[in-house]
C-alpha cells in the first residue's frame, strides 16, 4: 500500500497552524491538529474535515511534557509514523502587540517571568516535541521539520537602524526566542542532515491573527504558504534555512 503521509501541527486549533493544517489536508496528507485545549482541537478538526480533510485532533500542550509524550504514544499507536512536524505554537508574551503596551519587552525593565513563559512555549517547547517525534519521523521516507519563526529573529534585520524592521517594538523576550529558535533550527538541521530530515525556519510575515489583536495585513492562507512550502519539499531541498515567501530571509 502506498505510505500515507501524516503531518502534525502545533497550535493548530486557530490562526497560521490552522492555515497549514488545512492546506497540508488539501494536498491529500492526514493532518493532526495539535492543541492545548481539546475542545478547541476538536472543533477545529471537525471543521476541516467537513471541507473535505482527513484531518484529527491531537490534546498536545507544549510546555508540559507530559501530554507531549502522550500525543506522539497517540501518534504512534493510530498511525506508526510521522511524516512532517510543524513547531507553529508560539505566543508573544506581554507588549508585542500595540505600541500602547510596547514598554512591557523594554529590555531594560522587562519582566523576566515574562520572558522565561516566552521562552518555556517558543523555544523549549519546540525540544519536547520535537524530541518526542522524532522516532516517529525517523519511519518517514522523507521527513520534514519546520519551526515557524519570525522576521523579529533576524539579527541582521533588527539591528539595522534604517532597515525594514527599524520600527520594531523593543522586544526582551519574543524576539529573541524566535532568534534562539533560528538557531535550535541550525543545529537539530546538522544533527539530522545524515538521516535525509530536512529542518527549516520559516517566517510567515505579519498576518492577521489574535497574535497581534488582528493587524496584521497577511491572511491566514497567505502566512501558512511558507509553512507547507518548506513541509513539502523534495529529497534535494534546503536544510538549516531560514526562509519567507519571497525566499531566504537574512539570520
Ligand atoms: P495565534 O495566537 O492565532 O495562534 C497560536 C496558536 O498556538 C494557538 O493555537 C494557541 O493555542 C497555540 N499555543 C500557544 N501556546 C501553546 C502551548 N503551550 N501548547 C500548544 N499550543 C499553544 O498566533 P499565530 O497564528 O499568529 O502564530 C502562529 C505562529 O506564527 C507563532 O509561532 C507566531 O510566533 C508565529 N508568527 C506569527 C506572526 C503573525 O503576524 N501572526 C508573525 C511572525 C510569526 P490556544 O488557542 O489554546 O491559545
Amino acid at each position: 500500500t502506498a505510505h500515507q503521509k501524516v503531518a502534525l501541527v502545533t497550535g493548530a486549533n486557530k490562526g497560521i497552524g490552522r492555515g497549514a493544517a488545512e492546506q497540508l489536508a488539501g494536498l491529500g496528507m492526514t493532518v493532526l491538529i495539535g492543541a492545548r485545549d481539546a475542545r478547541r482541537g476538536e472543533e477545529a478538526a471537525e471543521a476541516l474535515r467537513a471541507a473535505g480533510g482527513d484531518v484529527h485532533a491531537v490534546t498536545l500542550n507544549v510546555t508540559d511534557p507530559a501530554t507531549v509524550r502522550e500525543a506522539a504514544k497517540q501518534v504512534e499507536e493510530r498511525f506508526g509514523h510521522l511524516d512532517v512536524l510543524i513547531n507553529n505554537a508560539g505566543i508573544t508574551g506581554s507588549g508585542q502587540i500595540s505600541p500602547e503596551d510596547a514598554h512591557d519587552q523594554v529590555p531594560s525593565t522587562v519582566d523576566l517571568d515574562m520572558v522565561r513563559a516566552v521562552f518555556e512555549t517558543n523555544v523549549f517547547g519546540v525540544i519536547t516535541v520535537t524530541n518526542a517525534m522524532l522516532p516517529l519521523l525517523r519511519r518517514s521516507p522523507a521527513p520534514r521539520i519546520v519551526n515557524v519563526s519570525s522576521h523579529a529573529a533576524s539579527l541582521s534585520l533588527t539591528s539595522d537602524p534604517d532597515g525594514p524592521m527599524a520600527a520594531l517594538l523593543p522586544s526582551a523576550a519574543y524576539s529573541p526566542s524566535k532568534s534562539a529558535l533560528n538557531a535550535l533550527t541550525v543545529h537539530y538541521a546538522n544533527e539530522l542532515r545524515k538521516d535525509g530530515i530536512l529542518v527549516n525556519a520559516v517566517a510567515p510575515g505579519f498576518v492577521d491573527t489574535d497574535s497581534n489583536n488582528h493587524t496584521g495585513f497577511l491572511t491566514v492562507a497567505q502566512g501558512a504558504a511558507v509553512l507547507v512550502r518548506l513541509a513539502t519539499l523534495g529529497a534535494d531541498g534546503p536544510t538549516a534555512g531560514f526562509f519567507g515567501e519571497d525566499g531566504p530571509l537574512p539570520w
